[in-house]
C-alpha cells in the first residue's frame, strides 16, 4: 500500500484529477480544483486502498493509519488558524464517502463533525450567531446518530416536533390542531429559537443514551474515527449494493474518505448552497444552469424541504423549461419571483465568479461538470466536481456541440455518447418532473414509457385495444400464442424471465416498452397481488392491482408506477442525425435487423439497417387464419395431407416475403426456415384444447394424443431446426417455394431483391446438402415456372458447438454463416435461459459470470467457438460472409468483440440499429486506436 493520506489546499494538492482509482472521484476533483486555484476548502483524502485495507482486516483501520490523519488534521489547523477540538478557534469538518464512479446518494457523509456543548458554544460566540452553532450541533448528532451509532432518524421525529411546538407557543401560533407536515411548514427549521434548539439537542442526546447505552461521544477525535469507519462501512450498505449491480460497478473498487474543513451556506441571508450544470443535464443545452438556496446548508438543496431558487435570471442564456436538478419541478422559465430571487440578482458578484468557474472547469475537463458549491458570507467555495449524469438527449446534443466548438474531435464525440442511452431518444419517456408513485421494480427489458389499463391475458389485451383502449399485458411469461396481445398492448410486464425471456425479446423487437422478471408481482385469477419493500429490501406491504387499473411501465429503467404518469414523446434532434453521420463514417461493421414483418422491416430501414440479418418465419404462423392451417398439418395423418394444409399457408407466407423485399429492396434479407418445435403450435390447456376441436371438428383425443406425440423433454433440444426438414421435407419445400416466388415478383416489378436463405440448427454437412438440394430443387422448379431467374443465396445458422468445430465441411455448402449466439450460448454452456433465472443472477452476483452471458456474449467460450466457426470456415470459403443474428448484435460490449473479430455484420432488432451503428463505429475506433497511438480521451 502507498500512502493512506491525500492533502488539498492553499493553493497546492498531493493528488489530482487522474487518480480516481484511488482518491474516488470526489477526491480527485477536489485535488484537481485545488490546483487550478478554484476556492476549495482545504482537507484530505483517505484512499481507496485504506478501504479495501479496513475490509481485509475484518474492519479495521490499519496501523498508522490514525497519526497520519492527525497529522493532516495538523495541516488543517495551521492553514485555517483554528483547531480541532478547541472551543475557541473550532475546527469543524465533513467527511464524505466518494467512490471512483460517482453514485449520487448512495453512501453517507456526515457534516458539522468536531463538535461538543462546549464547542458549540464557542462556535456561537465566535460566529455571533447562537441560533447558527445549535443548529449546526443538532444536525449533526441526529446525521451522526443515524449513519453512525445506528439509531434511525425517525427515532428523532417526535424530539423535533416538540421543539417546533415549543417554537410555536414563543412564537404566537396556535400548534394544538396542526399535524406534523403543517407544524413544519409553519415553523420551519430556520425558526427553531436557541432555547428551543437547546432543549431538543438535550433529548436528541437522551435518545441516544437510552438507544446504544451509551452517551453521544463527545471527543473530537472519537467522532472522527467513527464517522471514517461509517463511510467505509456505507460502501457495503443495501442501497449501495442494488446501486453497483445496476450500473455494474465492483464491488472490489471500494470507496475513499474525505475529510474537509467545513464551510458553511447557513450563517445567514449572504449565505447559501448550490448545485449546477454547466449545460442542461436534460436537453444538453449550451446554458448555465443550476439552483441554490440561501442560508442553507448542504443536503437541504436535494432534500426537497424547501424548494430552490434559479442561479440565472430567467433571461440570461436561453430557457428551456425543462426539468428541476433535484426533482422539485421547473426551474426556468418562470420569470419575475424566480428573477428575483436568482443568484444573478442576490449576489451579482458571487454569480459572476462561479461563471467563470465553471467556464473554467468545464474547458480543463472538456466535459459537461456538475458542481456543488457553498457561499458563506459572499464568499464562494466549491465542494464537488465531477462530470455530469445527463439524458441521452443531452449527450447527443453536448456531444456534438463540443465538437463543433472545437472542444473535443468529431471521434471523442463518437466516444462519448454511451451507445444504451440513446436507446431513450427513439421512444417516448417518462416525464422527469411529473410524480410518481412507484409500485415496483423489474428488468429494463426494453427500453420506452407506456401507460394503460392492466389485461391479463392476450385476448382481453386484443378486446380492449379494438375498443381504442391503451392496455399493459401483464402475463407471468409470456409465450408465442401471445403475440397478438402483445402487439396490441402498448406495454408488457412479467413477473418471470430475464433479459431474454420471449417477452423481453418479442417486445423489443416490436418497440414495445416491457419490464421482466418483476418478483415483487404475482399474477393469478385475474389481479396481480405486488409486494412493496422499503429501502432496505424488506418487504412492508401487499396492495392488489385488477383488469382496468391503470400503472405506467418505463422500460429503460425496469420501474413500474400506478396510475398514469406523463410521458413525453420521443424526438429525434438533428444532432443525432449528425452523430450517425459521423458513427457511419467510421464503422467497418454492417448493421442489419432482425425482423419478421413489412412493418418491421420498414422500421429498421428507418433507422438505418443495411438489411435484414434474420427473419423469422414461424412468427408468421400465429396470426388466426395461418394457425389454423398450420395445425391442420401438423394434425394431418399422412404427407398428402400436411401438404394440402401448407398449400394454404403459401400464399401468406409468399404475401409477407413480397412485402419485406419491398421494404430492403436493394439490400440482402436472410430469412431463416422454420426453427421451433411444432408442439408450439398447439395449444396445451384443456380448455382450449377443446375450443380447437370443435373449430376443426376434430376429437379431442385426437389432440391431446397429438399433442402427447410431440411431447419432448428437452424442446430446445429435440425435435426442430432443420432436423424437422429431414423427417417432413415439405415444410422446407413450401417456405423455399413462398421466398423464390415472392422474390421473383418483386424482381418482375423492376425492385432489386437479395435473398437469402437461411438453415437453422444444422451440424453436418448432410443435413445442409439435403436441405440444399431441396431449396435448390423448388428453386429451379420456380424459375421454370416464371421464366426469370433470382439470386438466391445459401448458408446456415452456426448455433451449436459443433457447427463451429466443422465449419470448414459446412462452408462446403454454405455461403454464408450468421451466427445463432443465442442458441449457441445455450449449447456451448449447456444453459437453458428459459430455466437460467434461478442461478444466473447468483452466477453473476458471486463472480462466476461477470456479465449474463445471454445478454453480453461469454467472449472467453462461446467467442472462441466464433472464432473458430470463422477460421475454418473462411479457410474453406474465402471470402465467406458471415454475421451474427443473436441478441448480442445489438449489446455493445459484444459488438465490439464481433468488431475485433472480423465479422461482416451484426443484426438485432429494429430500434436497436442505431444503438449497435453507434457501437459498432466505437468498436472500431477503439480497434484503431489499440492498432496505431491511441486516440485522445
Ligand atoms: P453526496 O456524495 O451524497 O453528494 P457530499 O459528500 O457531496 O455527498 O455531501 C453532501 C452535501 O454536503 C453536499 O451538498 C455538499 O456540498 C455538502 N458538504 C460536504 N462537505 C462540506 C463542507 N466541508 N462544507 C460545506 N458543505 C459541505
Ligand atoms: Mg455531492
Ligand atoms: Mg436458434
Amino acid at each position: 500500500m502507498g500512502r493512506s493520506i491525500y492533502f488539498f489546499g492553499g493553493g497546492q494538492a498531493d493528488g489530482d484529477a487522474q487518480q480516481k482509482e484511488l482518491l474516488g472521484g470526489k477526491g480527485a476533483g477536489l485535488a484537481e480544483m485545488t490546483r487550478l486555484g478554484i476556492p476549495v476548502p482545504p482537507g484530505f483524502t483517505v484512499t481507496t486502498e485504506v478501504c479495501n485495507a479496513y475490509y481485509a482486516a475484518g474492519k479495521a483501520l490499519p496501523a498508522g493509519v490514525e497519526d497520519e490523519i492527525r497529522a493532516a488534521i495538523g495541516r488543517l489547523e495551521s492553514l485555517l488558524d483554528a483547531r480541532f477540538g478547541s472551543p475557541e478557534a473550532p475546527l469543524l469538518v465533513s467527511v464524505r464517502s466518494g467512490a471512483r464512479a460517482s453514485m449520487p446518494g448512495m453512501m453517507d457523509t456526515i457534516l458539522n463533525l468536531g463538535l461538543n456543548d462546549e464547542i458549540a458554544r464557542g462556535l456561537a460566540k465566535r460566529t455571533g450567531c447562537e441560533r447558527f452553532a445549535l443548529d449546526a450541533y443538532r444536525r449533526f448528532i441526529l446525521t451522526y446518530a443515524d449513519i453512525v451509532l445506528g439509531v434511525p432518524r425517525d427515532r428523532f421525529e417526535e424530539a423535533l416536533g416538540r421543539a417546533r411546538k415549543q417554537a410555536a407557543a414563543r412564537l404566537g401560533v396556535d400548534a394544538t390542531r396542526l399535524n406534523a407536515a403543517e407544524l413544519e411548514r409553519k415553523v420551519p427549521d430556520s425558526l427553531l429559537d436557541p432555547e428551543s434548539l437547546a432543549a431538543l439537542i438535550q433529548r436528541q442526546k437522551d435518545i441516544v443514551l437510552g438507544a446504544t447505552g451509551r452517551p453521544f461521544p463527545d471527543d473530537p477525535y472519537a467522532q472522527l474515527w467513527g464517522a471514517i469507519r461509517a463511510v467505509f462501512d456505507s460502501w457495503k450498505n443495501h442501497r449501495a449494493q442494488v446501486y453497483r449491480k445496476m450500473h455494474d460497478i465492483p464491488e472490489a473498487w471500494g470507496t475513499a474518505c474525505n475529510v474537509q474543513a467545513m464551510v458553511f451556506g447557513n450563517l445567514g441571508d449572504d449565505s447559501g448552497t448550490g448545485v449546477a450544470f454547466t449545460r442542461d443535464p436534460s436537453t444538453g443545452e449550451r446554458r448555465f444552469y443550476g439552483e441554490w438556496l440561501p442560508n442553507a446548508q448542504g443536503e437541504d438543496v436535494v432534500a426537497g424541504v424547501r424548494t430552490p431558487h434559479p442561479l440565472s435570471k430567467s433571461g440570461a442564456g436561453g430557457v428551456s423549461g425543462a426539468g428541476g436538478v433535484s426533482g422539485a419541478g421547473g426551474v426556468s422559465g418562470t420569470g419575475g419571483v424566480d428573477d428575483a430571487c436568482s443568484l444573478e440578482a442576490q449576489m451579482p458578484d458571487v454569480y459572476a465568479e462561479l461563471v467563470e468557474v465553471q467556464a473554467t472547469l468545464e474547458r480543463h475537463f472538456r466535459d459537461m461538470q456538475d458542481l456543488e458549491f457553498t457561499i458563506q458570507q459572499k464568499k464562494l467555495f466549491l465542494l464537488q466536481c465531477r462530470t455530469g449524469k445527463r439524458t441521452g438527449r443531452a449527450a447527443v446534443r453536448i456531444a456534438v456541440e463540443m465538437a463543433k466548438e472545437g472542444l473535443i474531435s468529431q471521434r471523442e464525440a463518437i466516444l462519448r455518447v454511451e451507445p444504451g442511452s440513446i436507446d431513450q431518444l427513439l421512444h417516448p419517456s417518462i416525464d422527469p418532473s411529473a410524480p410518481k408513485k412507484l409500485l415496483a421494480r423489474g428488468l429494463p427489458a426494453s427500453p420506452g414509457a407506456a401507460t394503460g389499463q392492466v389485461v391479463f391475458s392476450a385476448d382481453e389485451a386484443e378486446r380492449r385495444a379494438g375498443q381504442g383502449k391503451a392496455v399493459i399485458l401483464v402475463r407471468s411469461e409470456t409465450s408465442p400464442e401471445d403475440i397478438h396481445g402483445m402487439k396490441a398492448a402498448r406495454g408488457i410486464l412479467t413477473a418471470r424471465g430475464g433479459m431474454t425471456s420471449h417477452a423481453a425479446v418479442v417486445a423489443r423487437g416490436m418497440g414495445k416498452s416491457c419490464v421482466a422478471g418483476c418478483s415483487a408481482i404475482s399474477v393469478s385469477q385475474g389481479q396481480m397481488a405486488v409486494t412493496l419493500y422499503d429501502d432496505h429490501g424488506h418487504p412492508t406491504d401487499t396492495i392488489t392491482v385488477k383488469a382496468g387499473d391503470l400503472i405506467t411501465l418505463d422500460g429503460g429503467t425496469g420501474t413500474v408506477y400506478l396510475g398514469a404518469v406523463p410521458t413525453v414523446p420521443a424526438a429525434l434532434s438533428g444532432e443525432f442525425e449528425e452523430l450517425m453521420v459521423w458513427a457511419d463514417a467510421v464503422r467497418r461493421l454492417r448493421v442489419r435487423s432482425n425482423a419478421d414483418t413489412p412493418h418491421d422491416a420498414r422500421t429498421a430501414r428507418n433507422f438505418g439497417a443495411e438489411g435484414i440479418g434474420l427473419c423469422r418465419t414461424e412468427h408468421m404462423f400465429f396470426d388466426e387464419e395461418r394457425i389454423q392451417a398450420m395445425r391442420e398439418m401438423i394434425l394431418a395423418d399422412g404427407e398428402a395431407g400436411r401438404r394440402r394444409a401448407l398449400a394454404k399457408l403459401l400464399p401468406f407466407q409468399r404475401g409477407d416475403f413480397v412485402g419485406v423485399f419491398r421494404e430492403m429492396a436493394g439490400l440482402p434479407v436472410t430469412i431463416r426456415l422454420l426453427d421451433p418445435p411444432l408442439h408450439e403450435f398447439l395449444p396445451q390447456d384443456e380448455a382450449q384444447l377443446h375450443q380447437l376441436s370443435k373449430a376443426m371438428g376434430v376429437p379431442a383425443q385426437d389432440l391431446s394424443r397429438k399433442n402427447e406425440e410431440l411431447a419432448e423433454y428437452n424442446p430446445m433440444l429435440g425435435h426442430r431446426g432443420c432436423r424437422l426438414a429431414i423427417t417432413s421435407p415439405e415444410i422446407y419445400e413450401m417456405q423455399a417455394r413462398a421466398i423464390v416466388e415472392a422474390a421473383c415478383e418483386v424482381a418482375a416489378a423492376g425492385i432489386e431483391v437479395e435473398p437469402e436463405i437461411m438453415i437453422p440448427l444444422s451440424m453436418t454437412r448432410r443435413e445442409l446438402a439435403i436441405t440444399r438440394a431441396l431449396v435448390e430443387g423448388v428453386a429451379e422448379k420456380v424459375f421454370a415456372e416464371k421464366g426469370r431467374r433470382v439470386d438466391v443465396r445459401f448458408g446456415t445458422m452456426i448455433e451449436l458447438p459443433r457447427a463451429a468445430l466443422v465449419a470448414g465441411e459446412l462452408a462446403e455448402e454454405a455461403e454464408f454463416f450468421s451466427f445463432g449466439t443465442n442458441d449457441l450460448t445455450q449449447t456451448a454452456l449447456g444453459i437453458s435461459r428459459d430455466d437460467a433465472g434461478r442461478f444466473l443472477g447468483a452466477y453473476v452476483e458471486a463472480g462466476i459470470f461477470a456479465r449474463d452471458p445471454f445478454q453480453s456474449l461469454d467472449a472467453a467460450g462461446v467467442g472462441e467457438l466464433v472464432e473458430i466457426g470463422r477460421d475454418r470456415g473462411r479457410a474453406a470459403r474465402p471470402g465467406l460472409k458471415l454475421g451474427v443474428c443473436g441478441e448480442h448484435g445489438g449489446d455493445p460490449s459484444s459488438i465490439a468483440f464481433f468488431e475485433r473479430a472480423g465479422l461482416d455484420y451484426v443484426s438485432c432488432s429494429p430500434f436497436r440499429v442505431p444503438v449497435a451503428r453507434l457501437a459498432a463505429a466505437q468498436a472500431a475506433l477503439a480497434a484503431e486506436s489499440s492498432r496505431g497511438p491511441r486516440a485522445t480521451d
